[in-house]
């Protein structure tokens, strides 16, 4: 992949830092400990430690995809990004365009 290009996914996987990085600042409360407080009902104590999984869950993943993100970084300093990282063929384009953190070509993934 020659340089404009892997400046232009730079470009994109800078943009996704941003949004995810806002996105677990502002989701932030709604991890936190749902207090088991005897005031709020049983059903809606279910509800709050439901919502608390859920948002635990997509922090997590938002955490993953910022760890994917810095590995995609790396890979370029390397000269390894693009490139698929079992069958060593160059990553579709279009399928960075869309994912450009992804390490495995569409036949691979
Ligand atoms: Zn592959």
């Amino acid at each position: 992949m020659n340089a404009d290009r892997i400046e232009h996914f730079r470009e994109r996987l800078e943009f996704l830092a941003k949004e995810i990085k806002s996105d677990l600042a502002s989701n932030s409360d709604d991890a936190g400990i749902v207090e088991l407080d005897s005031s709020i009902g049983r059903l809606s104590r279910m509800d709050a430690m439901q919502h608390q999984q859920m948002a635990l869950e997509l922090k997590r993943r938002r955490e993953n995809q910022l760890l994917r993100i810095e590995n995609a970084y790396k890979r370029m300093d390397e000269g390894r990004y693009g490139v698929c990282g079992k069958c060593r063929k160059p990553i579709d384009e279009a399928r960075l365009e869309v994912f450009p953190d992804v390490v495995t070509c569409v036949s691979c993934s």
